[in-house]
């Protein structure tokens, strides 16, 4: 078994937390240090009224809005190990999000092992004198960024956990440059009374564009919901209108691909984020092509550099229970629970999911998508790491959800979920 492994995890979200809590939860094998760049745990759960550039002139981080409810019931988001405050209902506010995430950490003790305010400028591998990879982790001080003042560490292993919706995608449709009308991307939309009266265009039809559709419904004058998908089949109200993809956007209308023509006073672009990893040079060796990052085995770890590893690439899941599993995946490989396939194997394994994905008519940036196939992933690292599986009650109750919101996008947030037996769940309606 090896021994005091020095790790490094970025970033200081649910991902991250979770890294610190099993790597702490072996102190005679790992030694931990998190950086995380704001001076609170949580990451995107910590909402902001302000959008653009913070007090210490970097982009902010958080895409949450004011009256977000979660888009999965408390019981199916919680870490297996620490259940959410079982009087909340089942869809919460993200203020309950960031006090559970604050509660986790507490509970662990973590944050003693957070660098508050430490933004990582650079993660480079190099080698030991046993031609061992070795991370130089440099970073700054959010508050005071003087050049002199930048650290350096080295670590045997570096655990990326710094979030994916933070870098907006903006598409580029043709004559959007020529709209008179207001552009916003979801990532700076805040709150449904900016939307008061207005014709809004949401384009895209993903999590975030379904629900704040139906959330500024309550004060826009009319919403359309253009997407590329087959037509959502639930019920909608009855200023939300489903249209086609765009074809071309001109000064105060946008034309779609069936050629009809909308009027719209605003664009709200719920087109999806890039993955960004701003401070990995390139002799990590990590490349990243429409939405799919390679080479990573298990979407986790690379397989040049299997001391690399990213947490929460993976899309459509239900994130907490994931990340769970997908770090124990990682710890146990780091301290020799199991040994790793060669990195060709690894590579091949990759390549496999991947052309399965497009065999089965998926798009390729749809490399790290998940939904149902989720469950069968969970399976795999729980099966090689030989991990305790996420309760059956997590995927019933999660199908459960999927299928009401299918048929009622406004109404399937007003239910509460009771476990009744291990595997069954009374529902009760209206919240
Ligand atoms: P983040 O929470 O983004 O944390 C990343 C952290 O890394 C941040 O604290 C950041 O400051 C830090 N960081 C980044 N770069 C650096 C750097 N260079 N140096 C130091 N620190 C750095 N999930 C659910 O389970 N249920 C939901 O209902 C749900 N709704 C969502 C709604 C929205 C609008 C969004 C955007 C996401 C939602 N999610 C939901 C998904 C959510 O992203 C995950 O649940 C999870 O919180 C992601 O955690 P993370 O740790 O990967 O990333």
């Amino acid at each position: 078994m090896a021994s005091n492994i020095r790790v490094a995890v970025i970033g200081s979200g649910a991902a991250g937390l979770c890294a610190l809590r099993h790597l702490i939860a072996k102190p005679h094998v790992f030694e931990a240090v998190c950086f995380e760049k704001g001076n609170q745990v949580g990451g995107t759960w910590i909402y902001t009224d302000k959008t653009g550039i913070d007090e210490n002139g970097l982009p902010i981080h958080s895409s949450m809005y004011k009256h977000l409810k979660t888009n999965l019931p408390k019981e199916v988001m919680a870490f297996p190990d620490f259940q959410f405050n079982a009087n909340l209902p089942s869809f919460i506010g993200h203020e309950e999000v960031l006090r559970y995430l604050e509660s986790y950490s507490n509970f662990y003790g973590l944050s003693s092992y957070i660098k508050f305010k430490t933004y990582v400028l650079r993660v480079n591998p190099i080698k030991d004198l046993k031609d061992k990879t070795k991370w130089e982790v440099s970073y700054t001080n959010t508050t005071d960024k003087k050049e002199e003042n930048n650290q350096t560490e080295i670590f045997d292993a570096v655990i990326v956990c710094n979030g994916h919706y933070s870098d907006p995608i903006y598409p580029s449709l043709p004559g959007i440059e020529k709209f008179k009308g207001e552009i916003i991307h979801s990532h700076n939309y805040r709150d449904e009374e900016s939307m008061r009266d207005k014709v809004v265009m949401v384009l895209g039809a993903g999590a975030s564009g379904q629900d704040i559709a139906i959330e500024i419904s309550s004060t826009a004058k009319n919403v359309y919901l253009s997407h590329n998908k087959a037509p959502l089949t639930s019920i909608l109200p009855a200023n939300v209108e489903q249209k086609s993809g765009i074809q071309e956007v001109k000064d105060t209308s946008v034309i779609f691909k069936n050629g009809e023509i909308c009027d719209a006073d605003v664009l709200l672009l719920c087109t999806g984020y890039y993955f960004t990893f701003p401070f990995l040079t390139e002799k990590c060796h990590l490349s990243i092509n429409d939405e799919r990052v390679t080479p990573l085995y298990k979407h986790v770890i690379h397989t040049e550099l299997p001391s690399l590893s990213f947490i929460g690439i993976c899309k459509t899941i239900c994130p907490f229970p994931l990340f769970n599993n997908q770090v124990q995946f990682v710890l146990g490989s780091l301290d020799g629970t199991f040994s790793l396939p060669s990195e060709e194997e690894m590579n091949k394994d990759t390549q496999n999911d991947f052309e399965k994905r497009l065999s089965e008519g998926l798009p390729p940036r749809y490399a790290h998508h998940m939904g149902p196939r989720q469950w069968n992933y969970n399976q795999q690292l729980e099966n090689i790491a030989n991990l305790k599986p996420i309760p059956r009650s997590v995927q019933v109750l999660y199908d459960m959800v999927h299928k009401k919101r299918v048929q009622n996008l406004p109404g399937y947030k007003k239910v509460n979920y009771k476990m009744v037996g291990p595997e069954e769940f009374e529902t009760i309606e209206p919240v």
